[in-house]
């Protein structure tokens, strides 16, 4: 794997290669800790198919003790931190992240096989959450009601507990900072789960925030397999929520595995967004946008537009220019800044995807770009166009979750909303269109928490993000999303005057 550039180095001057060799343990109550099974594991750079470095692997007993920590935190310094403390602490963690970014970017790109210039944006994402988040932790605040008589009541807004977040492969330090800066700002402990094969950036995003003085125990990093150390974290009594981001299926697992005990749970799911262009639309900006919209992060996204839906009248000529503009796409070494779509996640995941592109091929579409792996070692695939598709066929509903779109016709304004809504999903949709009426109707009509009008851009800090339908419940990144880290407990004081019994009223 070639060394970061001068062009790399010159936006992220503190770049460092870090990951070679390197062994990362467990991050549990404030200091990196061996796996009380002693279990290591090593991770691949899937752009590389080489070793990459190694890290502890949790079990149950590792577990109970970050839930311990979480909890001895929330009984202790971190539970006694003032709002205003929180806020500063969330802005010197972003700080910290940010001048810490080249280190981070590197891990991240080589970790998951991401091109690098996404994984700079995703980073000042990062920044931006725990910057938004500091800003509005002054707003948790309970209310007073008057309800006359002698009754004084007022309500308080209190922080849920132990948090158990589980995150997935795909954006592990993006999806960590969404998870992270809430329950912070609302004064939660958290015990954080990645995916065994991406616990890097998140394991160093604890370190740091020790470093700027997160009390020890408020962010506990367990990495492991899912059905094990997962479900096993879901479960515990010690937790009071679960806030999870993965799959549909592993979504309904985890929503059954809190009902006993019963604690409260947030989904973010799987999607197979929509991305719709009416014949009025400028396709000068409407081809290269969708083009981003399914083939950033190589199209391993949730809210990915995979399926391209296109007025019949433009339809070919849609179609032949967003083909022609794949091809110019640049696919490689994810550390080189020109690369554009870095590596899958590894060659398992690459064969899965193949595989969805074969079954379109057997049910009558056409490939017009791509259809098949990259050269070399690594889990490359070939970005893919699927032309002449129809919504029932399996590439129209079921997530592949890589570089591969599929376009489908549709006749008219109805038909268009009829086949975007034609998914048991309801995350993202994107509508392009010359006209803004038209614009909002169709954002109405769609079943999707998210819209854009004009734009591919999804997540913004301050915008809810979240899914409809079988694409989860709950919303991150905006303010709403503190409610779902708070309980809210109503107080009654009575004043003393008379009467204050209601039975004598
Ligand atoms: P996945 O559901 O297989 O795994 C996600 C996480 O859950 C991992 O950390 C995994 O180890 C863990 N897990 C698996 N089984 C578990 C169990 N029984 N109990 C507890 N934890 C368990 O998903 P994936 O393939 O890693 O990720 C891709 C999926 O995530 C896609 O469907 C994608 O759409 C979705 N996603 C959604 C969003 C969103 O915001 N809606 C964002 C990113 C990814």
């Amino acid at each position: 794997m070639a060394a970061p550039t001068d062009e790399v180095n010159r936006y992220f001057p503190h770049s460092m290669a870090v990951v070679t060799g390197n062994e990362r343990g467990l991050f549990i109550d404030g200091e990196q800790t061996e796996a009380a099974s002693g279990e290591v594991r090593e991770l691949i750079e899937p752009a590389t198919g080489e070793p990459l470095g190694r890290a502890a692997m949790a079990g149950e007993a590792d577990v109970d003790r970050a839930v311990a920590a979480a909890r001895a935190a929330l009984d202790g310094p971190w539970g006694r931190t003032p709002p205003n403390e929180r806020a500063r602490l969330l802005q010197a963690l972003a700080d910290a992240i940010a001048a810490n970014r080249g280190e981070l970017a590197e891990i991240e790109s080589r970790n998951v096989g991401k091109a690098i210039s996404s994984v700079k944006a995703e980073i000042g994402g990062a920044v931006e959450n725990f910057r938004f988040f500091a800003s509005v932790v002054g707003s948790i605040a309970g209310r007073s009601n008057p309800v006359g008589g002698s009754l004084l009541t007022y309500s308080l807004k209190e922080p849920v507990g132990v948090c158990a977040q589980i995150v997935p492969w795909n954006y592990p330090l993006l999806m960590a900072t969404w998870k992270l800066s809430p329950a912070l700002a609302a004064g939660c402990s958290v015990v954080l789960k990645p995916d065994p094969q991406t616990p890097l950036s998140v394991l160093r995003i604890a370190e740091l925030a020790t470093e700027v003085g997160f009390p020890a125990g408020a962010i506990n990093i367990v990495p492991g397999d899912g059905p094990s150390t997962g479900s096993y974290l879901v479960k515990h009594p010690g937790v009071d929520k679960v806030a999870f981001t993965g799959s549909t299926k592993t979504g309904g697992e985890i929503m059954r595995l809190c009902s006993d005990p019963i604690k409260r749970v947030t989904l973010e799911l799987g999607g197979k967004s929509p991305n719709l262009v009416f014949a009025d639309a400028d396709l000068d900006d409407a081809i290269p946008s969708s083009v981003w919209s399914i083939y950033y992060a190589a199209g391993q996204s949730c809210e990915a537009r995979s399926r391209v839906l296109v007025e019949a009248s433009i339809y070919d000529d849609f179609v032949s220019r967003f083909a022609g503009s794949v091809g110019n796409l640049k696919v490689g070494d994810p550390l080189d800044p020109e690369t554009q779509i870095g590596s899958l996640i590894s060659t398992a995941h690459r064969d899965r995807v193949h595989g969805y592109v074969e079954r379109g091929r057997e049910e009558g579409a056409e490939v017009v770009a791509g259809g098949a792996p990259g050269d070399g070692k690594g889990a490359f695939y070939m970005p893919t166009v699927l032309a002449g598709v129809r919504n029932d066929m399996v590439v129209a509903q079921e997530e592949i979750f890589g570089p591969v779109v599929a376009a489908i016709p549709f006749e008219d304004e109805a038909d268009a909303i009829r086949i975007a809504n034609d998914v048991r999903y309801g995350l993202f949709a994107t509508v392009w269109t010359g006209d803004p009426a038209r614009g909002h109707r169709v954002a109405r009509a769609i079943k999707a928490g998210m819209v854009g009008i004009n734009t591919p851009y999804t997540a913004f800090p301050g915008i809810p993000f979240g899914g409809y339908k079988q694409s989860g419940f709950g919303r991150e990144l905006s303010i709403d999303t503190l409610d779902l880290y708070l309980e809210t407990k109503g107080v009654l004081l009575s004043t003393g005057a008379k009467p204050s019994n209601p039975f004598r009223l």
